[in-house]
């Protein structure tokens, strides 16, 4: 039997297996890919900036230790009156659970919105939608319809920024591949809300939207997507837009598995923890990243960001061993250390901790935090191999 059970290998999935690795506590790690990927990079490879495979990294590769393993599966149930986590290969007894399954798309009852759009959620979801829009520019060397050249994103979040900032600088590339004017293309981002990028300042949302406007994205604020149809988005007060690319990117909730198991859960399906990560209805399942449900010393809910799920992983591997072994719990202490955005290759926007940047020192900065993901993940190694494949420091 798995006396620790972790299920899920996101940023606190695998910040705990590889913090109970270091130490040689016994554990079995679930997850439904047998490679962990950079979700924070998804935009970089949907948007055609690098192979979408180079975002990802073998699993047991980053686990050293026998006493480490690792299944692939996916979870389909947590039985937590048996301790048993319910694959669709076989079934994971615990005695403790690590439950860091992450987030699914929130529709919010959009009608159509969940069949007629694209996400960008992980690996297979990026290729999904780097093929399809090429698919689009073919579609339209064959029929002339401009239709195809059309792409929406909706929300203007970080992931929707993010991919709205990827593919402008990805389009002049596809319109020289496929002999078409650049004039011809048009990126729409939509957002219901009155501004973009609410996480950083009002002047820097500002130099993103600049930023983006001029290299040729149109961004709508204050739009609100009422009904999506085949090929067709509904706004309220205007015209439908019609798109041979919708991709939505606007919210995020927890797995549904935890609220399907009977979780305390807020409205974004996140299980209430305690102090110490620990489920508040049962204190041998601890609950990390985006499906935790944190509160800052305000009372106010923490974002869901890698962040936050990385220094949640290893809080949950110091937790764990010492509640396996009868040792006192260490309190989760959050530390926000600033928001990045890339808009597009080169620059960015956002904030390292009080500071503001901007233009090529924020993109910089950006590519640096990838530098620092990789050592916390998988030290020399892992750093020297991606930093070669990813990173562009120059
Ligand atoms: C394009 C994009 C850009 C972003 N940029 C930033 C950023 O710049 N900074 C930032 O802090 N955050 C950013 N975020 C948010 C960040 O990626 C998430 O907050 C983070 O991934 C949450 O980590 P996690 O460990 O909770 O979940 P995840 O990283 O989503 O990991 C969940 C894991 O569980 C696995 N899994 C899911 N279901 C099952 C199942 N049923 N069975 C088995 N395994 C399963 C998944 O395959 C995955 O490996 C971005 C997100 C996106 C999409």
């Amino acid at each position: 039997m798995a006396d620790i059970l972790i299920v899920g290998a996101g940023y606190a999935g695998m910040m705990a297996a590889t913090g109970l690795d270091r130490i040689s506590e016994p554990f079995t790690l679930v997850n439904n890919h047998e490679y962990h990927y950079f979700t924070t990079l998804l935009h970089e490879a949907a948007g055609g900036r690098g192979e979408p495979m180079k975002y990802t990294v073998p699993i047991r590769n980053m686990l050293r230790k026998p006493t480490s393993r690792f299944v692939q599966d996916e979870i389909v149930r947590l039985d937590r009156a048996r301790r048993v986590a319910v694959g669709k290969a076989g079934e994971y007894p615990y005695e403790w659970l690590v439950v860091a399954l992450g987030w699914v798309p929130e529709y919010f009852g959009i009608p159509g919105l969940a069949e007629h759009s694209l996400v960008l959620r992980n690996i297979d979801t990026a290729i999904q939608i780097r093929r399809h829009i090429e698919s689009q520019f073919e579609a339209y060397k064959n029929d002339g319809d401009s239709t195809h050249l059309r792409i929406v994103v909706g929300g203007a979040g970080l992931t929707g920024i993010e991919l709205v900032g990827e593919l402008v600088d990805w389009i002049p590339e596809l319109c020289v591949r496929y002999g078409i004017d650049r004039t011809a293309v048009e990126i729409q981002n939509i957002e219901a809300m009155p501004t973009i990028l609410p996480q950083v300042s009002p002047e820097l949302r500002e130099v993103a939207a600049r930023t983006l406007t001029e290299k040729g994205a149109r961004l709508r604020t204050n739009t609100k997507i009422v009904k999506v149809e085949a090929g067709e988005v509904h706004v309220e007060g205007d015209d439908p837009v019609r798109a041979g690319t919708i991709i939505w990117t606007g919210g995020v909730r927890a797995h549904p598995l935890l609220s399907e198991a009977g979780f305390t859960v807020d409205r974004r399906g996140r299980a209430k923890v305690d102090a110490y990560l620990r489920s508040v209805d049962d204190d041998h399942v601890f609950v990390g990243g985006d499906t935790a449900w944190v509160e800052d010393e305000q009372g106010k809910p923490l974002p869901p960001t890698a962040q936050l799920a990385t220094q949640m992983g290893h809080c949950i591997a110091e937790n764990v061993s010492s509640a396996v072994h009868g040792h006192p719990l260490k309190v989760f202490r959050p530390s926000l250390k600033g928001t990045l955005a890339s808009l597009g290759r080169e620059v960015g926007v956002g904030n390292i901790g009080r500071f503001p940047v901007k233009g090529f020192l924020a993109g910089l900065a950006k590519e640096a935090t990838k530098v620092k993901y990789f050592w916390e993940l998988g030290g020399l190694r892992l750093t020297a191999e991606k930093t070669g494949e990813i990173v562009h420091l120059t």
